[in-house]
């Protein structure tokens, strides 16, 4: 059995073409994603260079070894560099840059050998331009993007590939007087290879768009200053909350908390200082936190905490550490100069056996804040049931 050679570069060919295609198309909308935009590049790079392998039929056989072989090195360098950029957002070790000079180079000495020697050490060269994407996804990229994990692996059979390509080509000088050759051995290693790279394009493309996706999601459920939940995820949460205390018959608490005369920070130290605390503030309770616990920026300098399995005195003792903290905390504004700020709360706690909805259990918080603010501030307060008719009734009146 033989593997025909033209058919198989002219399907390699229209392979790369049709990614190399598709990705132009997508990347115009991801502008910011400069590691697509080098991965496209080394394809177009890869397509260019069996263009020019191929092109020997009709082009002189040395121009179609030395550009051909360089486009080829510098598409494979450049999905490394894709691969670093995406990973590390930083160039790849320095040494890959030689070592495709190096090939080209090389490939250029090599012209007058015969062809097995040279596929053999040329094949080498190619699997040493491949290693670096492949560690730097073992290294650094095994728990980022699943889809990573496919460009690792197809990469690492690409350099399996041509590694026997190289043990095959020097030991079987036979099969290698012509490059279009119809032979198993040339055709298997040259397909398998080949393939593998095709089959990493698409890894790479699933990989940066799992990416946009996480992106995308968390854009919609978090908050971009502070990192913390939204306002409506945090609703959704409580919801759930509410809904497992009940099942497992355990309370749930709710604490509003609303940073004090925030608005004096603004006017005296300037927008930014404000950002500056908000971030300092969601560091510091954060810190104080479990991983059950949700912590939601319901408004400007309102937050929420859905606090599960937590009765009101363990409530109040975790917002106690909280007050306090706060109130030692400092942020620096741009000039470096201390700003500080203090914290009042409100804590609601959901009972199992009398079951409360999330906007009502969020209602009594925010009476019991309200409570905190009229009393002072810098306090903790909780809601006291019966409180609420005079609160409501008071509400309702007309103005
Ligand atoms: P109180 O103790 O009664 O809560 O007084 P306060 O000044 O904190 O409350 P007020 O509601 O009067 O002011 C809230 C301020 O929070 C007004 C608004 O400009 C500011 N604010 C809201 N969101 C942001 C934000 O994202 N960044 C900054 N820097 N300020 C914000
Ligand atoms: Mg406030
Ligand atoms: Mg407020």
């Amino acid at each position: 059995m033989t593997l025909h050679i033209p058919t198989l570069m002219l399907a390699l060919l229209l392979g790369f073409l049709l990614l190399a295609l598709e990705l132009g198309v997508a990347q115009r909308r991801t502008t910011r994603r400069p590691e697509l935009r080098i991965w496209t590049l080394g394809c177009w790079a890869l397509l260019g260079g069996f263009m020019m392998l191929a092109a020997r039929l009709v082009l002189p056989l040395w121009l179609s070894v030395l550009v051909g072989n360089a486009l080829l090195c510098l598409g494979l360098a450049l999905y490394a560099r894709a691969l670093y950029r995406m990973l590390l957002e930083a160039p790849p070790p320095a040494w890959l840059n030689s070592a495709l000079a190096v090939s080209v180079l090389g490939t250029a000495l090599m012209l007058s050998w015969p062809l097995h020697q040279r596929t053999a050490v040329l094949s080498l060269f190619n699997v040493v331009l491949i290693l670096p994407g492949v560690w730097v996804i073992v290294r650094h990229g095994w728990r980022a993007e699943r889809s990573l994990r496919t460009v690792a692996v197809t990469l690492g059979l690409a350099a399996l590939a041509l590694t026997i390509r190289a043990a095959h080509a020097w030991t079987h000088p036979d099969d290698y007087t012509d490059l279009l050759q119809a032979s198993l051995g040339q055709g298997l290693t040259f397909l398998m290879a080949f393939m593998c790279m095709l089959g990493a394009g698409f890894g790479f493309v699933l990989a940066v768009f799992e990416r946009v996706a996480v992106q995308m999601e968390r854009l919609a459920t978090h908050d971009g200053l502070t990192g913390c939940l939204n306002r409506s995820t945090t609703d959704t949460m409580l919801q759930h909350a509410l809904e497992r205390g009940r099942r497992e018959q355990q309370p749930v608490a709710f604490v509003l908390l609303d940073l004090d005369h925030f608005k004096q920070i603004n006017d005296l130290h300037g927008h930014r200082a404000g950002d500056e605390v908000l971030r300092c503030f969601a560091r510091t309770v954060r810190e104080r936190l479990r991983a059950s616990d949700v912590f939601g920026r319901t408004g400007g300098e309102e937050f929420g905490l859905v606090l599960p399995r937590t009765d009101l005195a363990g409530a109040r003792r975790l917002m106690e550490q909280v007050r306090r903290a706060v109130e030692s905390m400092q942020a620096h504004d741009a000039h470096g100069h201390a700003l500080r700020v203090t914290v009042s709360a409100g804590i609601a706690v959901a009972a199992p056996d009398a079951p409360i909805d999330g906007d009502r259990l969020y209602g009594r918080a925010d009476r019991a804040l309200y409570e905190a603010k009229h009393a002072g501030r810098n306090r903790v307060e909780h809601y006291v049931p019966g409180a609420e008719s005079g609160f409501f009734t008071l509400e309702r009146q007309p103005q």
